[in-house]
């Protein structure tokens, strides 16, 4: 496709409405995925419209969280993403033989993003969430080429080394010229039965890189929450209904970590 413009981004159109996220984080296994999800189900059930495109190419896990197991249907060239917990859903997982690895290279990469972005039926979203892989590679370069005007959310654990890394992925802002929109600390601690905390991986970490990128790029840069290690967050994602709306499209009161992401 040399030579040829890249095809227009519908959510980058002048007085498009759609607020974008895009979550990341400097490891893999921090949550990012499950915090994705887990947002992406509970504004829904706010009645907002909200699309997420799986951006982790390598390493997708969103259709199993959000519990889509079937194929997109294509209407007039365009692809119909999947609705899953009132939420459209597109994922690299959804096009791939099962259990098959990923091998792609960077433009490949890119390609595939774009087509999630241009060729994928999305309509009106209030709110557009991207699931990036973690760390700083091709995709997440991409995603900010494509969509500028996303706005980023740092997943990053309680643990020093986590949150070292996770401060580069927000640091990129700098370069990419896009807005950290505030960080998430997850598996903060484990709450035990007499109302303490058990803080399994450390403290000080969400409140680290939130600092630091302050700091750095000049405007306040919000811890937005703790969530804490929760089984019913667990099950939830590896069941395919996001604990966020697992009590009849509400959060468990039992649940901490559920009634965090609904806020
Ligand atoms: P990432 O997207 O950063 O790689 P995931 O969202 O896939 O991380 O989470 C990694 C694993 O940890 C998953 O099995 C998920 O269910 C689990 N997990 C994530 N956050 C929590 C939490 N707060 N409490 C319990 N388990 C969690």
């Amino acid at each position: 496709r040399g030579g040829q413009a890249e095809p227009e981004v519908p959510f980058t159109k002048p007085g498009s409405l759609t607020r974008i996220y895009a979550v990341t984080s400097g490891k893999g296994g921090v949550g990012k995925s499950s915090v994705t999800a887990n947002l992406a189900a509970a504004l829904a059930s706010q009645g907002l419209s909200v699309g997420v495109v799986d951006a982790d190419i390598y390493g997708f896990s969103i259709p199993r969280m959000l519990g889509v197991d079937h194929v997109p249907t294509q209407l007039d060239g365009m692809i119909v993403p999947p609705v899953a917990h009132g939420v459209k859903v597109i994922s690299i997982g959804m096009f791939v033989e099962d259990k098959q690895p990923v091998v792609w290279r960077g433009p490949m990469l890119h390609r595939a993003v774009q087509q999630f972005l241009t060729d994928v039926f999305w309509g009106d979203l209030d709110v557009l969430l991207l699931d990036l892989p973690p760390g700083t590679g091709d995709v997440t370069i991409s995603v900010a080429q494509l969509l500028p005007n996303a706005q980023i959310l740092v997943v990053t654990t309680p643990q020093t080394a986590a949150a070292e890394v996770a401060e580069r992925t927000g640091l990129i802002a700098t370069q990419t010229k896009q807005k950290v929109a505030g960080v998430i600390e997850n598996m903060s601690y484990l709450p035990q039965a007499d109302g303490s905390r058990l803080e399994i991986f450390g403290a000080g970490g969400g409140q680290a890189v939130s600092a630091s990128l302050t700091q750095t790029l000049g405007y306040e840069v919000e811890l937005l929450a703790q969530l804490p290690l929760d089984i019913q967050l667990r099950e939830g994602s590896d069941a395919g209904v996001p604990v966020t709306v697992a009590n009849s499209g509400r959060p468990p009161a039992d649940s901490p970590a559920a009634l965090a992401l609904s806020e």
